[in-house]
């Protein structure tokens, strides 16, 4: 198992053994009570530290695209009304993610969905605070490690320096898992949306199918309990541990963006063990509700409390 894969193991399973204290939203590290430096200060210290830092290993999470204005998938937005539109109407879902969750009695109609939510963000436009954060990193030695399945980061960056360790909208596998393969989603998913027009529904013969097996096809993403979990998924944890071996010795900012509380395994906790075990490192997190930064390492650490989107765009502006 690579060492990325393990931190990440490690992790979970504090999670799920202390899920009484993570599920109220806290953590079991102890957090630092040192006083956070006013924001004008953390913004002139975030661009330096970019600037001193050899390398930054970049941990993109949901309050980035939310940033955005990727914010349709846990709430009845505006954009959720513009993309989701008929289907807030005909069921009532609140945000993306209550859609896909939903058991529908006509696969047709689930594929309705599911063909709509894939093709909402395969064509979304590159959101701003990506492209802000593009700017910041100009000229920077850097790694994407996201857990946004949405493929924002792979359509401004080569699959070399983007690792995607909960899936990628752009494929598809099958459902029951036969076999380790995955395929291309994004032209069935178009050829699928154009004959669905204005209907709720797919016609049941463009149902996407396993070549193997012949079972429904599903978009390659965890959250389902049916995540491919082979030679994609380990190529993704392969790339983040070899670039943290590459660069261990080096001076790298660990660089987090919004982290939800419930997934403190993926990004946030591995970053802090990785810095406290490499003494050279830093650690620095945006986020609009949280600013936890653990004991141990608050003089290499430090957590900007606000919109990313403002954050990322004052700091170019220093
Ligand atoms: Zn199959």
């Amino acid at each position: 198992m690579s060492l990325y894969e393990e931190l990440v193991n490690h992790t979970q399973r504090n999670y799920s053994s202390r899920y009484d204290i993570y599920s109220r939203g806290g953590t079991l590290y102890e957090l630092s009570k040192k006083e956070p430096l006013p924001y004008e200060e953390q913004i002139k210290e975030f661009k330096k530290q970019i600037k001193e830092a050899d390398c930054v290993i970049v941990g993109g999470a949901s309050g980035l695209s939310a940033a955005g204005g990727g914010d349709f998938y846990y709430d009845d937005t505006p954009s959720y009304r513009k993309y989701f539109g008929k289907y807030a109407k005909k069921y009532g879902f609140k945000g993306a993610f209550a859609g896909s969750f939903y058991q529908y009695s006509d696969p047709a109609e689930k594929w309705g969905y599911l063909a709509t939510f894939l093709h909402t963000t395969q064509n979304a436009e590159i959101r701003k605070p990506y492209l802000d954060l593009d700017e910041l990193l100009k000229g920077k030695e850097f790694f994407i490690l996201t857990t946004n399945q949405d493929t924002q980061f792979v359509k401004l960056y080569p699959e070399e320096k983007v690792a995607q360790i909960q899936g990628d909208h752009r494929f598809f596998q099958c459902s029951r898992q036969c076999s380790d393969d995955t395929w291309d989603s994004v032209r069935p998913v178009n050829e699928m949306i154009e004959a669905m027009g204005e209907n709720t529904a797919i016609p049941t013969d463009m149902i996407p199918r396993c070549p193997h097996c012949g079972a429904e096809a599903f978009p390659w993403v965890r959250g389902y309990g049916n995540f491919l979990q082979g030679k994609k998924y380990n190529e993704q944890y392969q790339k983040i541990t070899d670039y943290i071996q590459k660069h261990k010795d080096e001076k790298i900012l660990f660089l987090e963006l919004g982290v939800g509380r419930m997934t403190p395994m993926f990004i946030q906790e591995p970053f802090w063990e990785l810095t406290r075990a490499l003494p050279q490192t830093h650690y620095i997190s945006l986020n609009d509700q949280y600013d936890f930064v653990p004991e141990g390492i608050e003089d290499r650490a430090m957590a900007i409390k606000g919109d990313i989107a403002t954050i990322l765009e004052n700091a170019l502006k220093v």
